[in-house]
């Protein structure tokens, strides 16, 4: 057997580092810029962005507890989640995959909420989330996959799944803004594990 697991670690180094533990899950949650920047180079990854900030918040910090949120919301309900960080080898297969981010602006209060999705993504899931934040957010809808950052999104091919979105829940740039959300963050996960499982019944 030694012989077949010298093939099977070779392997598994040539395709990136540690053997694979993918996930077969419901829902894939993901915060974004979490673990950078160490995360960046074993993973290969060369645009490292760290997220925005507005000197003393910052998107790095937030996400994590967003998703962490969502994330407990839905196991607790008893659905299967892989919640993962910015930047790690596997590749998993959901029913749904929801990336977490805030947006940075410049100038400051010039952007919003909006959402990015892949062409293979149906629309209507997307407004099904566009109806359900939307009334809540009292700041600016910027639109769908403003940025080519939102519609090809690095993390919607790390993931086989038919439902995929990117969230930038509002501009963490925006001192208003900003405001709003930080009592929120824990709100804002539990609304997008409610959506995502609306959308699994
Ligand atoms: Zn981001």
């Amino acid at each position: 057997m030694r012989a077949v697991w010298g093939i099977a670690v070779a392997v598994a180094v040539a395709i990136g580092g540690a053997p694979a533990a993918a996930a077969t899950v419901d829902v894939v949650i993901q915060a974004g810029h979490q673990g950078r920047p160490a995360s960046c180079a074993p993973n290969h990854v060369h645009a490292c962005n760290m997220g925005a900030s507005n000197g003393s918040d910052r998107e790095i910090a937030w996400t994590p507890i967003v998703a962490d949120a969502a994330t407990a919301t839905l196991r607790a309900a008893g659905y299967r989640v892989a919640r993962r960080p910015a930047d790690y080898p596997e590749r998993d297969t959901a029913r749904i995959y929801i990336a977490i981010h805030f947006d940075g602006a410049d100038p400051a209060c010039s952007s919003g909420t909006s959402v990015g999705f892949p062409a293979t993504t149906p629309h209507a899931f997307v407004a099904s989330w566009e109806h359900a934040y939307l009334p809540r957010f009292p700041f600016r809808f910027v639109g769908e996959n403003i940025s080519t950052n939102e519609e090809h999104y690095y993390g919607f091919r790390k993931v086989d799944a038919p439902k995929k979105m990117l969230v930038e829940y509002g501009e963490i740039t925006c001192p208003a803004q900003a405001a709003w959300l930080r009592p929120r963050l824990r709100d804002l996960g539990r609304l997008t594990a409610t959506f995502a499982a609306e959308q699994l019944r």
